[in-house]
């Protein structure tokens, strides 16, 4: 178990033409223990297209990074992505990203085991 100490990378995947952040994966390398913070890439081609900068809380997920939409000014973002736990049939505990999106001025909290980046945000597939 390598976990994901400070400074290193979290994990990186290749590119499915859509950012998406995937709990599980997240899991496996250790980066949902509180305390835990990184950084996660993405590239296509070798280059590097996104990077965001996270940490973990004790119930949540702290993303960290810059947009540009539309050509317009880099703008700073900072999402906290709740998260959750559901015990297994078969022991242990599985984790899931509560959706921030707000839709209608409802709130989605999805449960969620990937989100994606459309824009500004990291939401799930429904929002
Ligand atoms: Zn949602």
């Amino acid at each position: 178990m390598g976990g994901c100490g400070s400074g290193r990378p979290g994990y990186k995947q290749k590119s499915e033409g859509c950012r998406s952040l995937d709990v599980n994966s997240m899991n496996r390398e250790g980066c949902l223990n509180a305390g835990c913070a990184g950084n996660f890439t993405w590239s296509r081609d070798g280059d590097l297209i996104a990077q965001i900068g996270f940490h973990t809380e004790e119930r949540g997920v702290v993303l960290d990074y810059r947009v540009r939409l539309h050509g317009g000014d880099w703008e700073a973002v900072t999402q906290y992505v709740p998260l959750t736990y559901t015990e297994c049939r078969f022991g242990g505990q599985r984790p899931y990203f509560h959706c921030p999106g707000i839709v209608s001025k409802q709130h989605c909290g999805r449960r969620v085991g990937k989100l994606f980046s459309g824009g500004r945000y990291f939401l799930c597939r429904h929002c």
